[in-house]
């Protein structure tokens, strides 16, 4: 049953206001920098090649977070559908599709930081790590303006990351090279490619000690609440703004850890997300879990900007492993041995696969994954269908019901340690 106490959703944390004004003075400075012509500006795709940007000095803007707040606004329900009369599926990634539909539509929930329109790039650099939609995605743009699309090809699906493949990879990025530096007019200079390469590693080292602070119970920090927080995770890494913010929410955070305070007053279950946020219905989701008690405390998405192989001395390599290492691009063994480990690491009592109708590539519900994580980790899985942003695909009343009875399931199996494996719902 429901518990009878509803508790709020997290209440928020001082950090949130010192992260409203940096993503603000983000996207002002990309803004400037093209409207002034002061730096050149690249879009580049959310787990690329950036520190290569970084060292040569362009400011760098993120379509993916544009999509993401597209969702998260709401907006994406009005934009999406230019996009479908242009002859993008409705059946292809919906960051995509509302993206160019906002651009069709000229409409942007930027507006909101004092931008009319996301800023102009004098170049697009993709990776396909994470899929192939990106590249399609970028090259819509570079027809448009008729600016370099360059990027790397990567490897999907891989078992074991092997020299062979970082050293493909590490070739194709020695081979932007001249590219970014035609743009950029300079070259590139050894030193700072090591100091992005070191910034990028202590963001991620930083983020990282953050989001580990929800293993501890009560959790300090939900999902919900770290898909908000990875912002300067995705668009300042590689800078020293982000690392300073890491240091200062790890502070924080670790502040509530050793108060006892969690983000619910009482956590009766922990649960782990796999698969895309439903930007539309953060919110409603975060309270229908505090209703429940029930606290997401780790993800598969919020750790996908943690990227441990990066390794200052030795740059280009370590970039080309850090991006073949990424969960997105792996196969489903290394997949399900990471979920393991997450599962244990977090002691959470349940997954929930979100399969998201329009990616794919982030949706591991579909090859059997579940089943496999539930009959090795024990625990129960639930599978939510929905979509990142197109909210057609999304049932509110089905995924109460499902989360509702998935959370009375775990009330049935008793704690985690009992070893009771609950049925596949
Ligand atoms: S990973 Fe999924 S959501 Fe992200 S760009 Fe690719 S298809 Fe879209």
């Amino acid at each position: 049953m429901p518990p009878a106490q509803r508790e709020p959703a997290s209440p928020e944390l001082r950090s949130t206001a010192r992260l409203k004004g940096l993503m603000a003075a983000h996207f002002a400075g990309v803004d400037r920098a093209a409207r002034e012509r002061t730096a050149p500006v690249a879009w580049c795709t959310s787990v690329g090649p950036v520190e290569l940007l970084r060292a040569l000095g362009y400011e760098v803007f993120f379509p993916e977070n544009h999509g993401a707040l597209l969702g998260a606004s709401r907006a994406a329900g009005e934009t999406m559908g230019r996009a479908h009369a242009l002859g993008y599926s409705p059946d292809i990634c919906s960051y995509l599709t509302s993206d160019i539909g906002a651009y069709l539509a000229k409409k942007t929930p930027l507006a909101r930081y004092g931008l009319a329109a996301p800023p102009r790039p004098d170049l697009l650099l993709f990776s396909t790590n994470q899929c192939r939609e990106v590249r399609d995605w970028f090259e819509f743009y570079g027809r448009e303006w008729k600016v370099p699309v360059v990027g790397v090809t990567s490897f999907r699906d891989v078992g074991t990351v092997e020299d062979h493949h970082v050293d493909a990879i590490t070739r194709q990025l020695e081979g932007l090279v001249p590219a970014l530096e035609a743009v950029a007019g300079r070259r590139l200079d050894a030193r700072s490619l090591e100091e992005a390469v070191a910034r990028s590693r202590a963001c991620s080292d930083g983020w990282r000690d953050c989001l580990r602070t929800s293993a501890r119970r009560p959790a300090p920090l939900t999902f919900f609440d770290a898909t908000i927080h990875m912002g300067p995770a995705v668009v300042l890494r590689g800078t020293a703004e982000a690392c300073d913010y890491y240091l200062a929410l790890r502070e924080e955070l670790e502040g509530h850890v050793r108060e006892g305070r969690g983000t619910l007053r009482r956590e009766r279950f922990r649960l782990y997300w796999d698969g895309m946020p439903i930007w539309g219905r953060l919110r409603d989701l975060a309270t229908l879990f505090a209703e429940l008690e029930t606290s997401v405390v780790a993800s598969t998405y919020c750790n996908s900007w943690i990227f441990e192989a990066l390794d200052p001395r030795d740059p280009l390599r370590s970039m080309a492993r850090a991006s073949l290492e990424l969960f997105i691009a792996r196969a489903e063994e290394p997949k399900q041995r990471y979920l393991e480990r997450m599962v244990a690491e977090f002691a959470v009592d349940g997954v929930i696969f979100h399969d998201s109708r329009t990616c794919p590539n982030n949706s591991n519900a579909r090859f059997g994954l579940p089943r496999r994580l539930r009959d090795g980790a024990g625990v129960p899985v639930l599978v939510l269908d929905g979509d990142l942003n197109d909210l057609r695909c999304f049932s509110d009343e089905q995924a109460r019901t499902n989360i509702e009875a998935f959370v009375e399931q775990l009330e049935g199996a008793g704690p985690r340690a009992s070893g009771e494996r609950a049925r596949y719902a």
